[in-house]
């Protein structure tokens, strides 16, 4: 009887030698489980949590379906800029631990401006920015926000509720890039939708009118200016461009 048990022991040793390990040598997808199983039950009851990362929407400008962006002022075009800051400014989010999602993997893939929106809405986004340059006879940058709904394929939007959020966070993306940018670009403020052209008929940016979150549109400069150009045309410019909006936007996700 007492050799039997001893072999037995010896059999399963030899044969299941995993269930002899040391006691801390437990699967890694075992090893951070509640040892009080009264502890799960209570926080899957619970409605799901914040994701603990916040998501932003990058939107750089064009080619949509009003505009390809491509138009030479200055050396360079609106599309190719908004692309280089939009990749600069992916990274600084990023390295602050920031999600980033990109309404486009390449500069010239074509994104209709509702489908730009949908992409913040599905990636749940707090914030989407959208990045474009200027063609006027003035000077500098300005920040934009719906200021009132618009109507544009049988759709009105966006909510009073999201027309303020969207203020909020425009007045905050503002301030920090003001803070960057004072004494190197001509400050514009903080504009309505309705001051755009497209704005101006149909109520709000396309953008806009689509967006179920706070959406804000950064002109980083007006192209057209020979001054503006040639700071945005260098690299150390677009730098200083996304670390100034990555400042804003810091201002208003931080709690
Ligand atoms: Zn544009």
């Amino acid at each position: 009887m007492k050799m039997k048990k001893i072999s037995t022991l010896a059999f399963l040793v030899l044969f299941f030698p995993s269930c002899f390990a040391p006691s801390n040598a437990i699967p890694a997808n075992q090893a951070g489980t509640s040892p009080t199983p009264t502890a799960a039950p209570k926080q899957t009851a619970k409605a799901p949590a914040p994701t603990a990362t916040p998501v932003v929407c990058l939107d750089p400008g064009h080619p949509s379906e009003t505009s390809a962006g491509n138009v030479v002022q200055n050396g360079t075009t609106e599309v190719h800029i908004v692309w280089l800051v939009g990749l600069k400014l992916k990274a600084l989010l990023e390295a602050q631990g920031i999600k980033v999602v990109m309404t486009k993997n390449r500069e010239d893939e074509v994104v209709t401006n509702k489908e730009r929106a949908m992409i913040a809405n599905r990636a749940q986004a707090k914030l989407m920015i959208r990045l474009h340059c200027d063609a006027s006879s003035d000077n500098g940058y300005a920040v934009y926000s719906p200021d009132r709904p618009g109507t544009v394929q049988n759709t009105t939007g966006p909510t009073q509720d999201l027309i303020e959020r969207s203020k909020v966070a425009a007045n905050l993306v503002h301030q920090g890039m003001a803070a960057a940018l004072e004494g190197v670009l001509k400050d514009g403020g903080v504009r309505g939708d309705s001051k755009t052209f497209i704005g101006a008929k149909q109520g709000a940016l396309t953008g806009s009118i689509f967006s179920q979150v706070p959406a804000v549109l950064i002109e980083m400069v007006v192209l057209s200016n020979p001054q503006d150009a040639e700071f945005i045309k260098s690299e150390a410019g677009q730098m200083k461009m996304a670390g100034a909006i990555a400042q804003g936007i810091t201002l208003y996700l931080k709690p």
